[in-house]
């Protein structure tokens, strides 16, 4: 009945008044959150196929809420994205990730690449050359040892970005693709942009073995790294075989939790750190 169906109606309207009110919620708590000390990093080793060394880990940030616990970042990087503060958050992953970098080096392991994850509005920033630079300077780490990610969507303005690739890369520090094969990035544009890696994207990497069409993906890619000069990655290895397979394609690096899933630092200093070959 028409009564029936205004009633649904307006249990549609409360549900997204509180949708609305929750996400309101969320984002004075994200606010908050940095002033608090609730984000920290978890890292995902990075291992050469051909060695079998572990030679980077990916900086992943996390929250922890004081009553929701754990917020996937899939649930406040959108949102801290919208809002803005993704800007001060991602300078501080920035400045965690090399200052632990710095460290474990200090303590005399052997060196590895630490890569971060870029947002749009940081890669867009005006201030970000400078954030780079000093957080660099202030931790002491070289540039060679941090890699950036961005993802094939924050390209599409050419122009800007090739500019501010060029001046990244000219600091030294390495610049990777995301979640390669996911977004629409132009062939034509690739090849002349300045970038060192592609990461393969976990959904092809995750059924290669089940599926031809993931594992002619998988390959293509690869191949067209290897002839570009270009480094590659795969993300989201499960299993053995998808390492073996990789490993066959000469894709240079892996990683997925088949090797680890992102730990806290002490944890990876006592898996993939300490008393491994120096
Ligand atoms: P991403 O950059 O593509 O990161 C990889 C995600 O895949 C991580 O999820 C990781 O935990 C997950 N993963 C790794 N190996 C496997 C595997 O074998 N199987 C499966 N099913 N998943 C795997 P996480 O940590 O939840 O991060 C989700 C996304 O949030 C990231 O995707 C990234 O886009 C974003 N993110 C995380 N940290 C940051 C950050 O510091 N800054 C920015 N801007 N974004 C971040
Ligand atoms: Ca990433
Ligand atoms: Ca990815
Ligand atoms: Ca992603």
């Amino acid at each position: 009945s028409a009564k029936e169906q205004g009633m649904e109606l307006n249990r549609f309207a409360h549900a997204m008044q509180m949708k609305a009110q929750e996400r309101l919620q969320l984002e004075n708590d994200l606010r908050k959150a940095l002033d608090r000390g609730q984000f920290y990093l978890v890292y995902q080793p990075q291992v050469n196929l051909q060695s079998g060394l572990v030679v980077g880990m990916e900086a992943l940030v996390r929250w922890q809420h004081p009553q929701r616990g754990s917020v996937s970042p899939a649930d406040f990087i959108p949102l801290a994205e919208e809002s803005g503060l993704i800007v001060p958050l991602g300078e501080w992953v920035l400045r965690e990730a090399c200052a632990q970098n710095k460290q474990w080096q200090e303590a005399g392991y052997r060196k590895l690449c630490v890569s971060v994850n870029l947002s749009m509005r940081q890669f867009r920033h005006s201030h970000l050359l400078d954030n780079i630079n000093g957080i660099l300077k202030e931790t002491g780490l070289e540039p060679v040892w941090l890699e950036l990610e961005i993802t094939e969507s924050m390209t599409f303005d050419k122009d800007r970005s090739f500019e501010q690739l060029r001046k990244i890369k000219e600091i030294g520090v390495h610049i990777s693709i995301d979640d390669f094969g996911t977004g629409y990035s132009s062939l034509h544009y690739l090849k002349d942009l300045p970038i060192d890696r592609l990461k393969i994207d976990r959904s092809f990497v995750n059924e290669v073995m089940e599926d031809s069409n993931n594992a002619a993906i998988v390959s293509t890619i690869t191949s067209m790294a290897h002839h570009l000069q270009l480094k590659v990655t795969a993300e989201g290895v499960e299993n053995e075989d998808q390492m073996v397979f990789l490993r066959n394609q000469h894709c240079h690096e892996a990683q997925g939790y088949f090797f680890s899933k992102p730990i806290k630092a002490a944890e990876f200093e006592k898996q993939f750190l300490r008393d491994v070959d120096k």
